[in-house]
């Protein structure tokens, strides 16, 4: 009774098991987990007869118990069937085989469960053991050996499908497969024994439950670990990358394949000494750094051939979710095409420097050799437009000045592109009144736009705050190409300009400039080209009008340089509207009020803004006429002017006689303005003069060159009177200045 007793509780113990397991599979979300359900499912049933088998109190009771047990027993193998198909990926085999087998089986199981009635299978006898209790065993017979072919037949068919997919996986896959073959060939030995031996209970399906336990947790568990840790053993021994990985004393625990074929490093050997952890260790603590990224070249000789590669290794530590130190590793990224590549683009960029300097040097020879002449030019037509008032005389030289500022145009646009190429255009704040401004532009256009019968109308908004800071110069350059296009493109009809704020009051405002014509107009498609340099639009129908297509490309990086937006509207045909809106910074708030256009075309406006008889200043230049211009300009301000055509002369002079004030040109034969200027501010009488470098080299970075030289100002040629006059102003001693 005893045994019997222990046996039902093992059997308890085991539906428990079998029971969880199933419910466990469900977490599984594949076909194999169905099966492998209704398996431990069977096994349930399977244990329940068997219960009901050790308790049979007759032997009709143990012969129907017998039926439902080797039933279920067939059914379990069924199942295991169908799970090891699914599971060894067979599924098309499955579909196929299921329905035919379940037919098959259930025809077996109906046979077996009649027994009972015909006793065509097996009959049941009664056995008693040496302590008297009673057991019922089974004997088979006939068609049961039939139900045991198809038991072993289906038993067959799993195994080819499982040591097929043995044979065809990768050898870190297999072991999935061999566990489930493992089990099934222990159901099998068990059932063997059992028949072989007559034992008097059958404790076999214990051992099924125990099997379907092991498969689950083979396949949820054991089996996901090892793949995992064999899949990531297996990427990262794929990788183009190096990882090495040390334990916590500091020796090496994993190399992967590229680390092994770069360095030579053998796990077992390697440790924080060696290359290249220890050049990369060292050069971090020489940072103060216990972990970090650092560059590492290594030089490999093979065949008498050196390769040079270049690498990017990182160090870290590893710890685990708690902070708790578990080992470092070390990351290698091969960057050897990396530093090939910055090389090639360091050596072009070194080339492009090269072309660039040499443009520079073109551009400033360009600028001087066109600006010198010119400065004659401009500087003579300024003196007869001082020094007659017959009109027919002073038409010409107007006519002169508007093509020679134009031609100085021209050349500014080239040089001003090339100074915002270089980054090297700067914003200079200075305060201004908006209407000096737009008086100026109206001024400087609308003699242009009479002699093209063009009107020329420029309104200000009344309330707009009457002094502002910006960089005035180049405000007015904006406006100079804008409305100098309006002109130039417009041929009948006229130009609108206006200046107005955004209204909003603080600090700084937004002020809106259009600069409205009534001309050809831009076709829509053009317009998203329209600030393209170099590009001019309809260049056929064009080509009588004067242009570099440099000047809306230099108009839109100027803007954007000041923080400003510009936009057009066009109607071809019809006119453009360009807008540009711009932030500036308010000093005086007060409403400007009405705007007047002060002109008087074709009269004498000049007049010099101060006298000073007691002034003596030098000018120096080659050009004989340059220097005759810079005498003339500063005639009316009874300055004494003496000049020199040389360096060696003005250094000469510079010894005896004090000046209050130098003008030197640059490009001159030796000794040039700025050797000049060395000898003149450490010898003689002029030491502390300050030397202004009058020039046509306006190349970017002149300026901030001459001043770190040492000049104390800049002035480029042509030279305007006015600036010669501010100038003059600012450096010559106050005491001998008589304001006009
Ligand atoms: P350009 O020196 O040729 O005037 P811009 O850069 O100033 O160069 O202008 C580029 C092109 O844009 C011009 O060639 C012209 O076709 C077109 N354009 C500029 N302003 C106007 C305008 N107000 N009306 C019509 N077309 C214009």
């Amino acid at each position: 009774m005893l045994t019997k007793i222990i046996f039902v509780t093992i059997d308890c113990l085991a539906v428990f098991a079998l029971y969880f397991t199933a419910m466990a599979t469900d977490r599984i979300q594949r076909i194999y987990a169905r099966w492998l359900k209704w398996t431990l499912f069977a096994g349930i049933v399977a244990i329940y007869a068997n219960i009901l088998i050790a308790f049979s109190f007759s032997n009709r009771f143990a012969h129907f118990a017998y039926s439902i047990y080797f039933a279920s027993i067939d059914w379990i193998l069924y199942f295991l069937v169908g799970f090891c198909l699914a599971y060894t990926e067979h599924e098309s085999a499955l579909q196929i085989l299921y329905i035919p087998a379940a037919c098959v089986m259930a025809v077996d199981s109906v046979s077996l469960l009649l027994n009972p009635f015909f006793e065509h299978e097996f009959y049941v006898f009664a056995t008693r053991d040496h302590m008297g209790t009673v057991f019922y065993q089974t004997r088979p017979f006939g068609p049961y050996y039939a139900h045991l072919a198809i038991d072993y037949f289906a038993i067959v068919i799993a195994f080819v499908f499982i040591i097929y997919r043995i044979l065809k996986s990768y050898s870190f896959y297999r072991i999935k497969y061999v566990i489930i073959l493992s089990v099934l060939l222990i159901v099998v030995v068990l059932n063997i024994a059992y028949m072989m031996f007559e034992l008097p209970l059958d404790s076999s399906v214990i051992f099924y439950a125990l099997a379907g336990t092991l498969i689950n947790f083979s396949i949820q568990k054991l089996v996901p670990q090892n793949l995992m840790n064999s899949s990531i053993g297996r990427a990262v021994d794929d990788m183009n990358e190096g990882l090495i990985l040390f334990d916590i004393s500091d020796n090496c625990i994993y190399a992967n394949e590229f680390s092994k074929k770069r360095f030579g490093i053998e796990p077992g050997n390697y440790d924080l000494k060696c290359e290249p952890a220890s050049s990369v260790i060292a050069e971090l603590n020489r940072k103060g750094l216990d972990i970090g990224e650092e560059s590492y070249t290594h030089t490999v000789k093979e065949d008498d051939a050196v390769s040079v590669r270049h690498y990017r290794i990182k160090y870290n530590q590893l710890k685990d979710s708690k902070e708790r130190l578990i080992g470092s590793y070390f990351l290698v990224e091969d960057t050897t095409d990396q530093v090939h590549y910055l090389e090639e683009i360091k050596s072009a960029r070194d080339l492009a420097n090269e072309a660039n300097m040499a443009k520079s040097t073109f551009l400033a020879s360009m600028s001087h050799e066109i600006r010198t002449p010119l400065n004659s030019v401009l500087g003579m037509n300024e003196m007869i437009l001082r020094s007659t008032d017959d009109p027919a005389l002073r038409e010409y030289a107007e006519n002169i000045k508007l093509s020679g500022d134009m031609l100085l145009g021209l050349i500014n646009d080239v040089l001003d592109f090339s100074k915002i190429e270089a980054g090297r255009m700067d914003i200079t704040p200075v305060e201004y009144n908006p209407h000096d401004l737009l008086r100026d532009c109206y001024n400087y256009f609308e003699q242009m736009a009479e002699s093209k019968d063009l009107y020329i109308d420029v309104t200000c908004d009344e309330t707009i705050p009457s002094r502002l800071s910006g960089d005035e110069k180049l405000i007015r350059q904006i406006m100079n190409n804008l409305i100098s296009n309006a002109v130039k493109y417009t041929r009948e009809g006229g130009v609108k300009v206006s200046l107005s704020d955004e209204g909003v009051s603080g600090e700084v405002r937004d002020m809106v400039i259009t600069v409205a014509d009534t001309g050809i107009g831009i076709d829509k498609e053009d317009i998203s080209c329209l600030f393209d340099a170099f590009r001019r639009i309809n260049e056929k129908e064009n080509a009588t009008i004067q242009g570099t297509g440099l000047g809306l490309a230099i108009t839109k990086e100027l803007v954007t340089l000041m923080h400003g937006t510009i936009s057009v509207e066009s109607t071809p045909g019809k006119g453009s509207v360009f807008t540009i809106i711009l932030p500036q910074k308010v000093v005086d708030a007060a409403p400007i009020g009405e705007f007047v256009k002060h002109i008087t075309p074709g009269e004498n406006t000049y007049k010099e803004s101060f006298h000073a008889p007691e002034a003596r200043i030098l000018i120096v230049d080659d050009a004989r006429l340059n220097l005759k211009v810079a005498q003339a300009l500063l005639r009316n301000t009874m300055i004494q002017c003496d000049t020199a055509g040389g360096g060696n002369q003005a250094i000469e002079m510079c010894r005896d006689t004090r000046y209050d004030l130098i003008l030197l040109d640059h490009r001159m034969p030796e000794p040039d303005g700025i050797q000049t200027f060395h000898v003149i501010s450490k010898e003689g009488v002029n030491t502390d003069t300050p030397i202004i470098m009058l020039t046509a080299n306006v190349v970017s970075g002149a300026e901030e060159e001459y001043r770190r030289i040492g000049f104390a100002d800049y002035l480029s040629k042509p030279i305007r009177g006015e600036d010669l006059e501010a100038a003059l102003l600012k450096y010559l001693p106050p005491e001998k200045i008589i304001h006009t």
